[in-house]
């Protein structure tokens, strides 16, 4: 699996450190309300487990899924296909957390959902941001690291479904996905 990627982007020590400083964020930012981490599945469950154990003041924890058809690195239509109970959204302040802000569809579009069932607010935190990606008027409230426009994989990130259990992120070598693929997952993947 390590012999797949190209080079290493950000180190286990970088990433907890990186976390570090946004859990300090969030920490500021929610300490005069409860509120609720809403997890992004696939994608961002590893983020959110680091990030939710450094925030020392009281939370909930929910889950999100999306999914993009279309497979590889280029993302299709999105579909939303799991959200919270009710009454974990209505009226509650919301952090919405992904792996990655790329072009910005998803989160836009589930931030919209999640306003239109009733949360009081929602604000956006990710692991990873590609400004020079972004085809809608989306930028997240906090995020830990910027990159550069790269197919990036590990700490979650996935390429057909491998590579989420890395410890770190890497670039993928082309030669990877530009390969036909031997096992493609199913049309939906989740994010
Ligand atoms: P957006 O809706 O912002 O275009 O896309 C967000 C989703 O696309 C992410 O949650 C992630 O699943 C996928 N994505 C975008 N860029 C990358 C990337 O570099 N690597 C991986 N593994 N997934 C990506
Ligand atoms: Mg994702």
């Amino acid at each position: 699996m390590q012999d797949d990627i190209d080079r290493i982007l950000f180190s286990e020590t970088q990433i907890l450190e990186g976390i570090d400083r946004v859990a300090r964020e969030v920490t500021g930012r929610f300490a005069d309300r409860p509120f609720t981490v809403v997890s992004v599945l696939k994608g961002s469950c590893i983020f959110a487990a680091d990030l939710i154990r450094r925030i020392p003041i009281p939370l909930e924890l929910a889950f999100v899924g999306a999914s993009s058809y279309g497979g590889g690195t280029v993302a299709g239509d999105l579909s939303v296909n799991f959200f919270p109970a009710g009454h974990e959204i209505e009226g509650r302040h919301l952090l919405l957390v992904d792996d990655i802000l790329d072009t910005g569809r998803t989160l836009q579009r589930l931030k919209s959902e999640l306003l239109g069932r009733g949360a009081a607010s929602v604000s956006t935190c990710v692991f990873l941001d590609k400004p020079s990606r972004r085809s809608v008027e989306l930028e997240a409230d906090l995020r830990v690291f910027e990159v550069e426009d790269l197919f990036v994989v590990g700490y979650g990130l996935d390429y057909a479904g491998r590579y989420r259990n890395l410890p770190f992120v890497g670039a993928l070598r082309q030669e990877i996905f530009s390969a036909p693929a031997q096992d493609a997952p199913g049309p939906g993947r989740a994010t």
